[in-house]
């Protein structure tokens, strides 16, 4: 089989590595791919425009016997590509653009959730010519508020006012000052939910849905959770706070739901359904669904996986529509994954800084994110570079083996959070 696999992150970098391990799998192109996906066993990256109705990369496809495409980022995807990619028989591990509205418009799977009685926050709707309705709406709604941009926004488009004042102020920043751009154009408000937050990673073929073990990412720049939002600066999975009884809630109250649902709705899920949860005192609720593999989540949860799963059958199973007949192993224990990122970022950061990665024990893996290869070695080119990753059997040491793997990875500037997964420690697991 060969791949086309889309992006250039530590997401990818890990699916492609992952990927390159099934017999199945001949070889893989990376679009445009790292530093990392090119050194992969069976991985070559290219370099194609991502042009609107995706013509250059079919042709590429086409002209190479492409069997699947696996597209990582979300914008492809709620720009359409498994249509143009269907349109000449090449199935794509990724949802059809309507269903990547439920990604692509927080105001879309609002009311889908409302439809189906999926658990979430309460909320309302405002289209940018309702400034007035939507202020008037924060002053007498009588809770604490979270301001969502209903488009993409790079993770960027929640706010979460500490005061009414502040909310006003919002909104005008959303629907009048337009900062978030078209994004902007309607806004959710949401009831403000407070408890411990969780992923769910998710295979499904339209009807079976195969959740992975929960994890926990770490948004913020800073140690303690502080300072500005990041695309995510290390996760670790499984979440201890995601008991069996948890997911058993999460999967009978949301994800079944949601999979029917759009199902029966005309827009079937074929790929990862990555779902956002905050666990309230009533309950696991949904904040949000993006519609791919999660970075960096993907990095440790490849690492979770065991050796006799084939992720490329997984896969191949979930867009051939029997996911039922494949058995997903996961191994017992703990994966981590800290990102090194290079200093400024998430602001501006400096690019072509020379890495050096030197010997790093055998259960962790170093997943390129923002690299290039040079003739002159290894350079930085992204705000997010390295993604350390590592499995044991406790949390504990698999933290210890890449934080001491990360003393062996330089380049000028690292930046980094020490304390992944201190929520599961400060709740006394080791
Ligand atoms: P991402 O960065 O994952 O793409 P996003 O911009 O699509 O995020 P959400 O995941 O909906 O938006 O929200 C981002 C963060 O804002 C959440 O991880 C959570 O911490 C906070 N948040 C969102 N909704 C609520 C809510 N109703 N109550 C409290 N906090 C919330």
């Amino acid at each position: 089989m060969k791949i086309l696999l889309i992006g250039s992150g530590g997401r990818e970098h890990a699916l492609a590595w992952k990927l390159s391990q099934s017999p199945f799998v001949d070889s893989i192109f990376a679009c445009p791919g790292n530093g990392g996906t090119a050194e992969v066993h069976k991985c070559k990256n290219v370099n194609i425009a991502a042009t609107k109705n995706f013509e250059l990369m079919v042709a590429f496809a086409v002209h190479n016997g492409i069997d699947l495409v696996i597209p990582g980022p979300e914008q492809p995807l709620v720009d359409g590509i498994e249509t143009a990619f269907r349109k000449v028989g090449i199935p794509v591990f990724g949802p059809s653009m309507r269903a990547a509205r439920m990604e692509g418009s927080k105001a879309f799977s609002k009311d889908f959730m409302s439809r189906h009685s999926i658990p979430t926050a309460r909320y309302k709707t405002f289209s940018e010519a309702q400034f007035k309705e939507a202020t008037e709406h924060v002053q007498s709604c009588g809770y604490k508020v979270v301001l969502k941009a209903s488009g993409l926004a790079a993770g960027k488009g929640v706010l979460i006012p500490e005061s009414t004042q502040e909310a006003v102020q919002g909104l005008r920043e959303i629907l009048v000052d337009k900062v978030f751009g078209d994004a902007g154009s309607d806004v959710v408000i949401e009831e403000y939910l407070s408890g411990p937050e969780l992923s769910v990673l998710a295979f499904s073929d339209g009807y079976t849905i195969v959740p992975l073990p929960a994890a926990q990412d770490h948004k913020r720049i800073g140690e303690g959770d502080l300072g500005p939002n990041t695309g995510g600066m290390g996760a670790y999975s499984p979440a201890p706070v995601a008991t069996p009884d948890v997911m058993q809630q999460i999967l009978t109250k949301a994800l079944k739901p949601t999979i029917d649902g759009m199902r029966r709705e005309g827009f079937p899920f074929v790929g990862l359904l990555f779902t956002g949860f905050m666990l309230t005192e009533s309950g696991p609720k949904v904040l949000e669904y993006n519609v791919r593999f999660g970075d960096p989540e993907t990095e440790a949860l490849m690492l979770l996986l065991d050796d006799d799963t084939d992720l490329a059958a997984v896969i191949l199973a979930c867009v051939e529509h029997r996911l039922d007949a494949v058995e997903l192993k996961i191994r017992p224990g703990y994966a981590v994954s800290v990102v090194l990122a290079s200093q400024g970022y998430p602001g501006a950061y400096s690019k072509g800084k020379l890495i050096e990665i030197g010997k790093v024990p055998s259960n962790v893996t170093v997943f390129h994110a923002g690299t290039t290869a040079s003739d002159g070695g290894l350079l930085t080119s992204g705000g997010r570079v390295l993604v350390v990753s590592s499995y044991a059997p406790t949390l504990r040491e698999a933290l210890d083996s890449a934080y001491s793997a990360i003393k062996n990875v330089t380049f000028e500037g690292t930046v980094f959070r020490t304390d992944i997964a201190h929520r599961a420690l400060s709740a006394g697991r080791t």
